[in-house]
């Protein structure tokens, strides 16, 4: 892969910053999940009617048709203008809608893809079960077949956005007789369809993001099936391929801005001795690694999106990037706290509110598996180590 940028793709994040500078949201993502809704379906809306909606998605279903370079140029400044997470588009975009460029029908594409990036629809994934989260092969789930439709009954739990959501990408088992890998199938499943209750998880911090999700006698076309029946376990390994390697990508380099402001902060801050933050030789330490740590995670990235360049999906590698992006967001949110002292105590509940992030960081090393599945995957498919 070569690594220097070219004078187009230069050009190209000069544009890119252009229309940040006049574009990016200027008031911070509300907490509340209906306005939060609001505004992400807003944002995104706002980045498709400007041209910047799946930038490396094909032409014919509503992407611009360019490169992951491009792609990444656009991460890399969208989080230099501090535009805001993406939120309840999160799944559509970073790997409901990459599984099926990669895995779906031409019908599935041309209907779903341009209704994720124009905003029109919301979707979330119901993998994770209760007994069979981190052991997702042993989802209980199961869809029979009747006609053209299947007929689901079981539950989900830990849904993100399930009260909010149009469409569910769906792991079912649709052969309970054939190993645990082997009889899943990936569904699109409408979440209107009768038969669906959702119940949303109340969170201690009053936020509700996660719901369960219960399923009974639902039935879903056949042709809503994503890569074939009984082959859901290798798309949904290209989904979280998707979730873990190039998902957070958006995350990584905000997380980079953010150490780099943290030095900022730390130059132009003064303790109580009187001296700058900095002059602590202990907090330059930390910051100097959390700086190189960074740099490693880039490197890292850029790593699998070479893969993904050549191969279509990221490989078990992801599951590095997974676990090295969430443990660094925790170290980086560790420093910060630590900047802050007592201040940190003043807990606004803001997206970008440094408890919160501190906070959230526990959760970051659960949500797409937890990272001693990651750390799993890792000995076993890319170490080549024995079970
Ligand atoms: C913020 C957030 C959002 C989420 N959103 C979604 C979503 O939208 N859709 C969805 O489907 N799921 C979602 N999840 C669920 C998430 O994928 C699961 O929580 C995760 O896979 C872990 O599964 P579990 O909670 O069942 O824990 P368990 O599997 O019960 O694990 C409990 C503990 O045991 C450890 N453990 C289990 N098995 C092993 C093993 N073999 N070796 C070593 N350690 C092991 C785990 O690492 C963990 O520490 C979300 C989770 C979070 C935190």
């Amino acid at each position: 892969m070569d690594i220097d940028y070219s004078t187009s793709e230069m050009h190209f994040r000069e544009e890119v910053r252009a229309w940040l500078a006049v574009n990016t949201p200027k008031e911070p993502r509300p907490f509340d999940g209906t306005e939060g809704r609001a505004f992400d379906l807003a944002w995104q809306r706002r980045q498709y009617d400007g041209g910047w909606a799946g930038i490396n998605w094909p032409t014919e279903y509503g992407g611009r048709g360019l490169s992951l370079i491009e792609q990444i140029i656009w991460f890399e400044e969208y989080a230099r203008a501090g535009a805001p997470f993406i939120g309840v588009c999160f799944v559509g975009v970073n790997h409901g809608g990459p599984t099926l460029i990669a895995r779906g029908s031409e019908d599935q594409k041309h209907y779903h893809l341009p209704r994720i990036l124009k905003a029109e629809t919301i979707w979330c994934q119901g993998f994770s079960e209760p007994g069979a989260g981190s052991d997702l092969a042993g989802i209980r789930t199961h869809a029979r077949i009747d006609g053209d439709e299947l007929v689901i009954n079981g539950s989900k739990i830990w849904t993100s956005y399930a009260d909010l959501a149009d469409w569910q990408e769906l792991l079912v088992r649709t052969d309970p007789n054939a190993e645990r890998h082997k009889g899943l199938s990936w569904v699109i499943c409408d979440m209107r369809t009768p038969g669906i209750t959702v119940r949303p998880i109340r969170l201690m911090s009053g936020q509700i993001d996660l719901c369960e999700v219960f399923y009974d006698e639902v039935r879903v076309p056949v042709e809503n099936i994503v890569g074939g029946i009984d082959q859901g376990w290798s798309v949904a390994m290209s989904t979280l391929g998707f979730e873990r390697g190039t998902g957070f990508i958006a995350e990584q380099v905000s997380l980079a801005a953010h150490v780099e402001q943290l030095i900022g902060r730390a130059r132009e801050t003064t303790g109580t001795d009187g001296r700058a933050l900095i002059a602590s030789e202990r907090l330059a330490d930390d910051l100097a690694t959390l700086r190189a740590e960074v740099t490693a995670l880039k490197a890292m990235t850029y790593r699998t999106v070479s893969e993904v360049a050549r191969t279509g999906t990221p490989g078990a590698e992801a599951s590095i990037v997974r676990l090295y992006t969430s443990e660094l967001s925790q170290r980086v949110a560790r420093c910060e706290i630590g900047m802050m002292g007592q201040t940190m105590l003043d807990f606004s509940y803001g997206m970008k509110d440094p408890t919160h992030r501190y906070l959230y960081g526990f959760a970051q090393t659960i949500a797409g598996g937890s990272a001693q599945i990651q750390r799993n995957i890792i000995g076993e498919r890319v170490l080549g180590l024995p079970k």
